[in-house]
C-alpha cells in the first residue's frame, strides 16, 4: 500500500548502487581522500533486489538506480536485468554520468529501461575537465548519441547550474531543447558533502535560470506526471524537448518530495539535507521477516520532514557526500 507523508504518497526510491565513480564532479567529491565504503558493507545485489522487493510493499513503484556512478559496478546490467522482472515496480529509470553509455547504453534498454538521466554540466570539453577533473567529455557526448540510438525516451539532461562556472550556457542547454528531444533539467547547486564548496555567491535559483530562458523565448508549463516529485517542466515554443527545473533550495520542496533514498551501504534516508539514516542492512543479514523491514521503511517515510521552513540554504547542510547518497 503507497503510504502518505504530508498527504501525497512516497512512492519513489532512490537507490545508490555503489558509492565509487570514475568522475570527481567538484561539487559532489573531492579528488582524493576518499573514505570509500569497504566493499563487505556495499550491500550485495541479492540484498538490494531483497529491499527493493519489499519496499515494494511499502508504496514503492518507481526505482532510480544512482551512485556514485552505476555503470562502474561490475555486473549491473544482470542486476537491472532481474530488477527490470520484479513485480510491481512501474518504472525503472538511471542516473549516469554517461561515460561508459557507449558501452552498455545497449544492453541496459534491452532490460527494459526507456528512461535515462545524463550528468552534463557544460557543452566545452575544458570545462568538463575543470569541474569533473577527468578527461571523459568526448565520451560522454559519445554516450548521449548512443543512448538517443538505441532509443532512450526521453534523454534528460541534468545540469547543475553555479554561478561563475557554467551560467553563461544556460541559454545554450535551453536552445538545445529546440532541435533535440531532449529533457534539460536545471539544478539549483546544493550545500551536500563535507568537502562541497558551494557558496551563496555560486548559487544560482531556478527563478533567475527562467528569466534568463525568456530571453529566447516563453516558458509554456508540461503536464507533470505522479513520479515527476519536485521537478517543475516547461517547454519553449516549437521545442522538440523539455525544460525542467529542481528548485531544491529555493522552492517549496519538502511538500511535494516524495522520494526515498537508499544508500550502498544499506541505509534509508528520508531527507537528503538531513543526516538522519535508518539501518536497514543490519536487520537484513540478522534475517529479520520483511515485515520488519516494512516497518522500517514505513518510519523512514514517516520521518520525512514535513516543510523547509525555517531552513536557510547554509543550514540545510548533509555532511555525506552526494556520491555516497545518490543525489
Ligand atoms: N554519477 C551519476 C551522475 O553524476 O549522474 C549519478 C550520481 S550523482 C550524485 C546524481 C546527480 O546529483 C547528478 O546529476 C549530479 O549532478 C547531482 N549532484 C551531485 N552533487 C550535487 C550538488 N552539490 N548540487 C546539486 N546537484 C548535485
Ligand atoms: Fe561521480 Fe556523479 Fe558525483 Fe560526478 S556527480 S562525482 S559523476 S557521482
Amino acid at each position: 500500500m503507497e503510504k502518505e507523508n504530508n498527504n501525497h504518497k512516497i512512492n519513489y526510491l532512490r537507490l545508490s548502487v555503489t558509492d565509487r565513480c570514475n568522475l570527481r564532479c567538484m561539487y559532489c567529491m573531492p579528488d582524493e581522500g576518499i573514505d570509500f565504503v569497504p566493499h563487505s558493507d556495499v550491500l550485495s545485489y541479492e540484498e538490494m533486489l531483497h529491499l527493493v522487493d519489499v519496499s515494494v510493499h511499502a508504496g514503492i513503484r518507481k526505482v532510480r538506480l544512482t551512485g556514485g556512478e552505476p555503470l562502474v559496478r561490475k555486473g549491473f546490467v544482470d542486476f537491472l536485468d532481474e530488477l527490470s522482472s520484479l513485480e510491481g515496480l512501474e518504472e525503472i529509470t538511471l542516473t549516469t554520468n554517461g561515460v561508459l553509455l557507449t558501452d552498455f547504453a545497449a544492453d541496459i534498454r534491452a532490460c527494459g529501461i526507456c528512461r535515462i538521466n545524463i550528468s552534463l554540466d557544460t557543452l566545452r570539453p575544458e570545462r568538463f575537465l575543470q569541474i569533473t577533473r577527468r578527461d571523459y567529455f568526448e565520451k560522454v557526448i559519445q554516450g548521449i548519441q548512443e543512448a538517443e540510438r538505441v532509443g532512450f525516451d526521453p534523454i534528460k539532461i541534468n545540469v547543475v547550474a553555479i554561478r561563475g562556472f557554467n551560467e553563461d550556457e544556460i541559454l545554450d542547454f535551453a536552445r538545445m531543447t529546440l532541435d533535440k528531444p531532449y529533457h534539460i533539467r536545471f539544478i539549483e547547486y546544493m550545500p551536500v558533502g563535507e568537502h562541497n564548496s558551494w557558496s551563496n555567491e555560486k548559487f544560482i535559483s531556478t527563478d533567475e535560470i527562467k528569466e534568463k530562458i525568456l530571453e529566447i523565448g516563453g516558458l509554456h508549463p508540461v503536464l507533470s506526471n505522479p513520479f515527476d516529485g519536485p521537478a517543475e517542466r516547461f517547454r519553449l515554443e516549437g521545442g522538440k524537448g523539455e525544460i525542467g527545473f529542481i528548485g531544491a533550495l529555493s522552492n517549496h520542496f519538502c511538500e511535494s518530495c516524495n522520494r526515498l533514498r537508499l544508500t550502498s551501504e544499506g541505509h534509508l534516508r528520508g531527507c537528503l539535507f538531513s543526516d538522519s539514516e535508518i539501518d536497514v542492512k543490519g536487520p537484513l543479514r540478522e534475517g529479520k521477516a520483511d515485515d520488519y523491514l516494512i516497518r522500517l521503511i514505513t518510519r523512514a517515510i514517516e520521518s520525512k520532514p514535513k516543510s523547509p521552513k525555517g531552513m536557510s540554504p547554509e543550514m540545510r547542510k548533509c555532511v555525506r557526500h552526494m556520491s555516497s547518497i545518490g543525489g
